[in-house]
Formats: C-alpha cells, structure tokens, sequence
C-alpha cells in the first residue's frame, strides 16, 4: 500500500496542518507561515483571484499579505495568468536565453536607469547574495555593514538582528552561520548616521559594501529618516565601498520606480547595486540584482565572479513578471495609495476610539502599526524601538480581524499589503472589523 496522503485527509486546514507538520518542518515552508507568533492554526489557503483568498475550508478573506509582496495587481490578475498559460504552453523551461528575460531587464532598466545592467535570478536572497559577492570581488575587501532588523533573505553573511521571520521568532540570530562568517558582518542600528560615520572611521578601509533596505518593511515599517540614504551614499563613496539598496519588497511596489523613483530620483543620487523581486515576478520565482555597468562587469562569463541558476530567468516566471510590471502604469500606484491612505486612517480611527496609544508608520503604499505609549510619543526609528512596542497586542487584534475574514500579516513586524484589487466591498469589509479588533487590541493583556 501506498502511504500518499488521500485528498479527504486535507480538506481543513486544521487536518493539513497536523500532516505537514509530520512531513515538513514545523508544517510550512516559511517560517512566518506558521502563525508562530499569532498562535492558532494557519490557514491552507486553495485560491486566490483579486483582493480576496479563500482557504481549504472554503472561507474566504480580505487579503492584506498579498503573497507578501508581489501581488500589486491582487491576485490572479487575468492578464498576468493569461501571459503566464501563453507562456507555459510554449515550454516550461529551456535552460538557454529567452526574448523575454531581455523584455523584462529593459522594463525594470526603464524605471530604475541605475540599474544599467541586470542578471535575473529566482529569488531575493540569491539577489542580495550575488550582490555581496560582487561587491567583495569589486572592492577587494571584506566587510559588510548592514542595519539590525533589516531582512535581506537568508544569506548567512545577512541573517544577523535580521527582520522578517527572524524577528517574528524572537530568534537572535540563526545557528548555523559560521563565526567566521558572522565575523565579517557589521551590524549597526538604523536611522543613526553617526554609528555609520564611526563604523567606516574604524573599517572604512576594509569595508566592501553597506547594504540596506531602501526602505526598511521586514521589521514593521521604518521608513529612513530624511537624508539618511543620501549619508549612506555619500560615506560609502568617500570611504570606496559600495552602496546596495535593497529593493527586493519596495521596488515596483512603493511606486513606477519603487523607492529610489520616490527619493534618490529626487534627491539626485543612486546606489552602486539594487536588488529587485516580488513584484518583478508577478507572484512566480524572478528576482534581480542589477547596478553598474562597471560593477556588473565582474559576473561571469564576462568577470571573474562566479554565479548561475537552472531555473534564472525562467520562461514562465518572466512572463509573469513582464505582463505585471507592464500593467503596473502610474493609475495603479494611484490607486493602491489610495488604498493604503484609506485604510490608514480607518485604522487610525478605530484604534483612537479605543484610546490605545499607538503609531500608525508608512512608506508609500506600505505601512505597519505599533502600539504602546512611546511608540505613539516617539514612533519606532530602529529594531531596538521596534522590540520596545508592545507587539503582544497584535495577536488578538489579528485573530479578530480573521474571525470576521480579513487576513492580515500573521506577524507584527510585516508590513501590511494592499492591491489595486482592493475595491470597495473589499474595504468595506477590512473597515467593518476594525473596531472589533481595535478593541481585542486594546484589552489585551500582557502575556
Ligand atoms: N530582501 C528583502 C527586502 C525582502 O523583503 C526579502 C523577502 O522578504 C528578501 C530580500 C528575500 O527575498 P526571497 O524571500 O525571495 O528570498
């Protein structure tokens, strides 16, 4: 007898959760997933079309993780999955050059010129991967800084005080990253140029790279504080190290140009390498890592830095990616900011009617709540202010929110999504269950 798993063994998410956790480590795939900092049980989800998912069970939410990124458009847009049908009939993979990864490098070169040339690979932590070994292989140093609470994928070199799931678990960092490893990763608070300026007068010599989130959301939302990124780029350049700006979450997301098109643009300046994904995927495996020409030059087959992938610019994947970032028009970033403004301030009243004291914090079309007294005082400008909120109010306010069918990030330290999906009946549910969550939120008490 075969030991498959019948179909009826799955039919509830409470049932494929007690499988998968016998067969899969705790259950999931990825770890925030798991409701690990919510508790209960995830939910299985079985489809998804527009702002809504619908779960194994046959309960259907208001979306607001969006696959976490990716799903700009809402989900299943028609267009991307007909791009993608088209795409899959032609072949699934073919392991040689296709038109389409060159359609979808000129797209992403268009909206963020920096990004003079680009290598497509499958997801954001191979990006910010390669763009760590370009940069060592550039600059001929070793060192890295990065900024406590920013996530950048699993690299090891990056999982220090890193955001995201780590956050999520309380994990300090992960076991299984080498101290030698860990020995070349300068881990500063965010926000505070000053700690930079001393980490380069200490290292500046053996620093290769900082690398950053272009807008930090793995950690709750934290936007930068005006001027920082340019002091990143500005120190990174007199010191000869290079500048990444990781744009994995908010390129494509926060705007046309993602957040260098709403600051560096601005400001005038630009990193030395970005990393993209989510969204330059349409919800299938593409992410990028793309900066100077010169810098680029390293990759092989060209330069001496060594990097590939069997599935990179995946045929399927790229049509997705190419079919969303082309609907993706400046309509649809109006749109979901609008979105996003609405909800904010819906959120906002509802917590206010409940006087708990809290900071609702934003980066275009992201943002995050947190809430406690210092946080509504002084807001959350680093992961150590970040940890100091009180975090605990989140899972009753989540679980509420469930219960009357929006699924909101399992986790307080993520940003929430929004589509240009979300309608009005959609908004009108998120609007109704506000106030019950709000209150759930503000009577909770401290575990
Ligand atoms: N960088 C940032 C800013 C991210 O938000 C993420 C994922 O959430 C990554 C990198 C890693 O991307 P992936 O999960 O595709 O490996």
């Amino acid at each position: 007898m075969s030991a498959h798993a019948t179909t009826s063994d799955l039919t509830t998410s409470a049932a494929a959760f007690e499988r998968a956790q016998a067969v899969i480590p705790g259950g999931v795939n990825s770890p925030v997933r798991a409701f690990g900092n919510v508790g209960g049980t995830p939910r299985f989800l079985a489809s998804a079309h527009g702002a809504y998912v619908t779960d194994v069970d046959g309960n259907e939410y208001v979306d607001l993780v969006g696959s976490w990124g990716p799903a700009l458009l809402g989900h299943a847009h028609p267009a991307v999955v007909e791009a993608v049908r088209e795409a899959a009939g032609r072949g699934l993979s073919f392991g040689a050059p296709t038109v389409t990864e060159v359609e979808l490098v000129d797209e992403i070169r268009f909206r963020v010129p920096p990004a003079e040339k680009i290598r497509l690979v499958s997801t954001g932590t191979e990006a910010t991967m390669t763009a760590l070994r370009l940069a060592r292989a550039f600059t001929g140093r070793d060192l890295v800084v990065k900024f406590a609470g920013h996530y950048h994928g699993h690299v090891d070199a990056l999982l220090a005080a890193a955001g995201s799931g780590v956050a999520t678990l309380g994990l300090p960092d992960s076991a299984g990253v080498s101290a030698a490893v860990a020995a070349e990763t300068i881990v500063l608070p965010y926000n505070d140029v000053a700690v930079v300026e001393a980490a380069f007068a200490e290292h500046g010599s053996r620093i290769a790279a900082v690398i950053t989130e272009a807008s930090p959301a793995n950690m709750g939302v934290v936007p930068p504080m005006p001027g920082f990124n340019a002091a990143l780029r500005r120190l990174t350049h007199s010191h000869g190290a290079l500048l990444i700006q990781d744009e994995v979450l908010t390129g494509f997301r926060v705007g046309y140009s993602g957040w260098w098109g709403l600051e560096g643009l601005r400001e005038g300046w630009s990193a030395d390498l970005y990393t993209f994904g989510k969204v330059i995927g349409g919800g299938l495996p593409v992410a990028a890592v793309g900066g100077r020409r010169d810098v680029m030059a390293q990759l092989a087959p060209v330069g001496p830095v060594y990097q590939a992938g069997t599935l990179s610019g995946n045929p399927v994947a790229t049509a997705a990616g190419l079919a969303t970032l082309r609907l993706a028009d400046s309509g649809v970033y109006e749109q979901v900011d609008a979105v996003a403004v609405k909800l904010r301030t819906e959120l906002n009243a509802a917590l206010v009617r409940e006087g708990l004291p809290h900071t609702i914090q934003w980066a275009g079309n992201l943002f995050s709540t947190f809430f406690g007294a210092d946080a509504a005082r002084q807001g959350a400008r680093d992961y150590t202010a970040v940890l100091a909120t009180e975090s605990w109010r989140y899972a009753p306010f989540f679980h509420s929110l469930l219960e009357a069918g929006v699924y909101a990030p399992p986790s307080p330290f993520e940003a929430w999504f929004v589509s240009a999906a979300h309608d009005d009946s959609a908004l009108d549910r998120i609007v109704s269950a506000l106030p019950a969550a709000a209150h759930a939120a503000a009577t909770a008490t401290k575990p």
